[in-house]
């Protein structure tokens, strides 16, 4: 089979109708599971996909299955499965706008919950695709309803999904049923082992195709996280929305207690969120969905099972509530924002004992989270304030119909109120009272920190040394050993919000993973000097260096980095071979 990465959709031979229908949807090039899944899936074989959420699978099966519907048979020549009403009804939406100009061709979905009747009718009439959840496939062919006889290509549209379901009896009879001679394609985000026994049993010598998550992780997306204690999660994550003006956001959390929890309290301070997790009934889910995607709700909360199975892109941002268990979903979580171009945040709230966590997921990303600073309540008050007489100055100068209400302050006058009262009052009332339940300085975990500048100090110290990055600023004239925040941080703390400037180094500078840390006892002397010795760059022009219990990120002039990687790959550092690569952003 062929694994070159194409670049254009032309070059995968697509007829001139799917090519068309590419271009109206907007889809420049194929996406990397596209570019390699397509070619696959047409040449016949079998093929197991695992890429993540939003990379683009439903079009890198639609395509090869639309390229070999015979239109002018009647029967049923490919079957999809996905595990709910709302996934079958996306994907069959999506294949649908693909076929656009092969006219002629049907589509159809069928779930629960909608009328069997219906459904049975629009069957009778000859469907070339079906589309469907499991259970209700299940129903069809029992009721014969469904003939699959002429089915050639059996899609398991994400697999993991429909398992984590209870689907597994139910595809695996459907399976049985069909056609021996039929293609069979699966996707997932993972790979569990009862998918990997489905494929077994069912897939003929089938093609794998992986999509590396690296290729993911390498967005627009800026990766912070913040020190936070338990009890002070939702304060500082309401600070956060608030602060950066986040409109449509997904909220993670582990459990769906969790989730409840979240959303009551994100209702109570006023905030439009509802949840979802596995608990929901279909309908309801829906609901909460559509009333999501309307931008009624603007944050949505959800367990990562649950949302693995959504599909919404071109959020503002990702708030990680707690830290994922599996760095996997760390990755799955963050890639919901940031899409096609677009930047996005991605801001986790840390607690003490979830920080280990945390640097685990850099050293599997390799890509160096930032640690942010949580906005003051006066930063708060201030970006509120500051909306607010935008908001005003544009109704102002609209002004259609102002008029209407222009005798309003004269009324208030007359009871006696001051303009100043009145618009404050006003004010007070729109822009909604900002509570300030924990004080500015009890919202860390990290006590003593002499916050703005990010420099600490005291207790929290000895935590860091052991369990979190130690940073030192080695240009200028500092010490060497003295600790700071980012330097892009250092300039300015204030509320121009610097600080989330995350996971980029300094202009100039670029940033480099190495694969030694605490552990095998490296100190930033023996980093500076291996580098400047080996790659011969003056010691003094290496930037911050970073050093974690298994990794360091160091950053180097730019110009040098080539200089330093040809020199440093595969050689030692205090008699210890290191990697050396440079980091994701
Ligand atoms: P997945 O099934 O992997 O979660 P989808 O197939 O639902 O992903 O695709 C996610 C989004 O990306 C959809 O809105 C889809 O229309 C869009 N998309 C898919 N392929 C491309 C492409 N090649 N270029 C631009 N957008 C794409
Ligand atoms: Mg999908």
């Amino acid at each position: 089979m062929t694994t070159e990465n194409f670049e254009t959709f032309s070059e995968l031979g697509l007829s001139e109708n799917i090519l068309k229908a590419l271009n109206e949807m907007g889809f420049e090039k194929p996406s990397p599971i596209q570019a390699q899944g397509i070619p696959a899936v047409m040449q016949g074989s079998d093929v197991i996909g695992q890429a993540q959420t939003g990379t683009g699978k439903t079009a890198a099966f639609g395509i090869p299955v639309l390229e070999r519907i015979d239109i002018t048979s009647n029967a049923v020549q490919a079957l999809v499965l996905c595990p709910t009403r709302e996934l079958a009804v996306q994907v069959s939406e999506e294949i649908g706008r693909l076929a656009k100009y092969q006219r002629g061709l049907k589509i159809e979905a069928i779930y629960g919950g909608d009328s069997i009747d219906r459904q049975i009718r629009s069957l009778k009439k000859g469907v070339h695709i079906v589309v469907g959840t499991p259970g209700r496939v299940m129903d069809h062919m029992e009721r014969k309803t469904l003939k699959f006889d002429e089915v050639r290509m059996m899609v398991l549209d994400e697999a993991d999904e429909m398992l984590d379901m209870g689907f597994r009896e139910d595809i695996e009879s459907i399976l049985a049923d069909m056609p021996e001679d039929r293609q069979t394609i699966l996707f997932s985000a993972t790979m569990s082992k009862p998918i990997m026994s489905i494929t077994k049993r069912f897939l003929n010598d089938p093609i794998l195709i992986k999509v590396v998550r690296n290729e993911l992780t390498n967005q627009n997306i800026e990766q912070v996280y913040f020190e936070v204690k338990p009890q002070a999660k939702v304060e500082v994550m309401t600070r956060l929305i608030d602060m950066y003006h986040l409109k449509s956001l997904l909220v993670f959390c582990n459990t769906k207690r969790k989730v409840d929890e979240i959303v009551e309290d994100l209702q109570l301070r006023g905030y439009a969120s509802e949840g979802i997790h596995g608990d929901l009934r279909q309908q309801q889910r829906s609901n909460v969905m559509s009333k999501f995607k309307a931008g009624v709700t603007t944050i949505l909360v959800a367990t990562d099972v649950a949302a693995r199975g959504i599909d919404v892109s071109g959020l503002d941002g990702v708030i990680n509530y707690d830290i994922p268990l599996d760095e996997e979903y760390y990755v799955h979580r963050i890639g919901r924002t940031g899409r096609a171009g677009m930047s996005g945040k991605a801001f986790s709230l840390v607690a003490r004992d979830e920080k280990y966590r945390l640097k685990s997921i850099e050293g599997y990303t390799k890509v160096k989270i930032e640690k942010g600073v949580i906005p003051s309540y006066e930063d708060i008050v201030g970006v509120r304030k500051a909306r607010f007489v935008e908001s005003i100055s544009n109704s102002i100068k609209e002004g259609d119909d102002l008029n209407l209400y222009n005798d309003v302050l004269e009324m208030l006058h007359h009871s006696g109120f001051s303009t100043e009262q009145v618009v404050a009052a006003l004010a007070k009332q729109i822009m909604g009272v900002q509570k300030n339940e924990y004080a500015d300085s009890n919202l860390a975990w990290e006590e003593r920190r002499s916050d703005r500048d990010g420099r600490r100090e005291g207790s929290g110290d000895r935590f860091d040394r052991r369990s979190s990055g130690s940073r030192f600023e080695r240009s200028g004239d500092r010490r060497e050993n003295d600790r700071y925040a980012p330097s892009s941080r250092r300039s300015e703390g204030g509320r121009d919000g610097d600080s989330r400037r995350s996971g980029t180094p300094e202009a100039g500078m670029t940033r480099l993973f190495l694969s030694l840390g605490r552990k095998d006892h490296i100190l930033p002397k023996d980093i500076v000097g291996a580098i400047a010795g080996e790659a011969n760059i003056p010691g003094k022009t290496i930037g911050a260096i970073d050093i974690y219990d298994k990794f360091t990120f160091v950053d180097v002039p730019e110009r040098d980095a080539r200089a330093v990687l040809r020199a440093m790959d595969g050689n030692t550092i205090k008699g210890k071979p290191v990697q050396i690569d440079i980091a994701k952003q």
